[in-house]
């Protein structure tokens, strides 16, 4: 549904500020890719602008493909913002600029829904979901389109249930310039995961959307001219298992309607391993890989986070069993926990051995405001906020072993040749259990076909010739071409690019050793 406000139309520019560098951004893949540009469309930013009154015209722009221009903002009556935490200084400069042109500028999104107060020079802060605020937020610039003489702050008490939400307009976003599509079905997690602030923000119960909304944001996706992954950016796909499991039947439907040219992808709880009827149906829907925060392989560090339902099943047994349905486990890890010890390093590089998980995001824990983590951290006066540190925690160890550690680990765990042997093993006892996909006439389009011969193209000259890693490509290139495995070669061969050149950069420190640290480095 939409917002039913009656008064004056107003020109809405929509802005997504552009994403500082990080691991899990991909950008070093893209010169790989068939022309894309950014990581994930803004779900956010997209849905509210299919919610603003349908006579009010909106222009949306990804400033991490182009930036707003002085045409922009000359166009517009008033400017929406949205964004994270490590985005809060693009965020502020682009209110700035569109002051410049006397623009109200409004902000919405996770991180003023945490900090407020990290936004003074904005005129309407939008606290917390789509709801009642956001009635008030377009009811106040459809009375009045000029700057309040004071900020304004709405909160929504009331969220618009998840069963009403239109599908977000991602018809207005450049779809294929994206590295993955996404999608959100459901919202909150049950669990508390002591650095984790998605149960404040959004609930520890989860609300989900209806089957057939998923099914016509699939459909819209694929009218974008999407044909590659898309990720259910759920907090946790299974925190509502009962809805994961009403959803898969009718994603296996739309996989074979729309002959499976759509990779599925989605972050879940490692306790997903315990579920065999979920894991069943996500290897038909073509769920070729799960993020799961598996934080550490240490039990007295995950009990101390809150962690449990990684207990549920050992570690190493439940990477398996999902690996056993085709999908890859790609993990969450987090270093300067208190629990580390000064050999933490080496068991952590020895979990990446035996689990030959060949994906993980590495990074220093940071405390969010609005956690346990944050809470106690202050109660402690462990927090420091300085913003040249690589996390704003005191750690109990010190804190330049703690960033050498990080750098080590990231440069061991991706070196070329222990990270391409983690993919073989991937491709031999992972991918090998995904269904055999129909020779469907869309997988056969030219389209795809097309896509598929200039990544090829682009990963054999640029990695394949020009790479200092070629010997070590060319290994796993032939493995995955004598298995007729050209999906594996290409997917595999991308995201591991990244990593690598991903890691030598934060080994020498030219990267942010947490993805939730504010400092700013250039965008790669
Ligand atoms: S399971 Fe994941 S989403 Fe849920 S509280 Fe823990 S870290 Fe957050």
């Amino acid at each position: 549904m939409r917002s039913e406000c009656i008064g004056a139309a107003r020109r809405i520019l929509c802005v997504f500020p552009r994403y500082t560098s990080a691991f899990g951004t991909w950008e070093h893949a893209y010169p790989l890719t068939d022309g894309v540009q950014a990581f994930m469309p803004p779900q956010g930013l997209l849905l509210i602008a299919s919610y603003l009154p349908e006579h009010w015209p909106v222009r949306f722009v990804d400033e991490n493909i182009r930036s707003a221009t002085c045409e922009d903002f000359e166009w517009a009556d008033a400017v929406l913002v949205s964004g994270m935490h490590i985005q809060r200084h693009q965020m502020n400069e682009i209110c700035r600029r569109a002051h410049a042109f006397g623009l109200p500028v409004a902000i919405g999104g996770p991180s003023v829904s945490a900090c407020p107060d990290y936004y003074p020079s904005f005129d309407y802060l939008h606290v917390g979901e789509l709801g009642d605020a956001t009635d008030e937020l377009i009811a106040r610039i459809a009375h009045d389109a000029s700057r309040p003489k004071r900020q304004v702050v709405v909160k929504t008490v009331e969220r618009l249930p998840m069963t009403n939400f239109p599908v977000p307009a991602y018809e207005l976003a450049e779809m294929k310039k994206y590295f993955l599509a996404n999608i959100q079905y459901s919202s909150g997690c049950p669990y508390q995961c002591e650095f984790c602030d998605i149960p404040a923000l959004y609930g520890r119960n989860p609300r989900i959307k209806r089957p057939e909304q998923i099914i016509a944001e699939l459909d819209k996706i694929l009218e974008c001219g999407v044909i590659s992954t898309v990720y259910f950016v759920d907090d946790n796909f299974i925190g509502n298992r009962k809805a994961a499991l009403e959803l898969l039947p009718h994603l296996v439907e739309w996989q074979k309607r729309t002959g499976y040219v759509m990779r599925l992808a989605c972050e879940a709880t490692l306790n997903i391993a315990k579920r065999p009827e979920i894991l069943e149906k996500m290897r038909e829907a073509y769920f070729v890989t799960v993020f799961c925060g598996i934080e550490t392989p240490d039990p007295d560090a995950l009990k101390a986070m809150h962690k449990d339902q990684n207990m549920m099943v050992p570690i190493l047994d439940g990477v398996q069993t999902i690996n056993s349905y085709g999908m890859e486990v790609v993990s969450g890890i987090i270093m300067g926990l208190d629990t580390d010890k000064p050999d933490t390093s080496n068991a952590l590089l020895e979990f990446v051995a035996q689990s030959r998980i060949a994906l993980l995001a590495i990074n220093l824990l940071q405390a969010l405001p609005k956690t346990p983590l944050w809470d106690r951290l202050a109660r402690e006066k462990r927090l420091i906020l300085d913003q040249d540190r690589e996390s704003n925690v005191d750690f109990r160890l010190p804190y330049d072993e703690v960033v050498d550690a990080w750098r080590q680990c990231m440069k061991i765990a991706f070196e070329p040749e222990w990270l391409f042997a983690r993919y073989l093993h991937q491709v031999k006892y992972t991918y090998r259990n995904r269904i055999e996909l129909p020779a469907s006439p869309e997988r056969r389009s030219w389209a795809n076909i097309k896509r598929a011969v200039i990544m090829l193209r682009n990963i054999f000259w640029k990695v394949g010739v020009r790479g200092d890693y070629r010997k070590v490509f060319w290994k796993f290139a032939f493995a995955c071409l004598r298995r007729g495995d050209i999906e594996g070669l290409i997917s595999s061969a991308m995201i591991a690019h990244h990593a690598i050149l991903y890691a030598r950069e934060a080994a020498q420190g030219r990267q942010n050793a947490s993805n939730y640290s504010v400092r700013l480095r250039e965008a790669a």
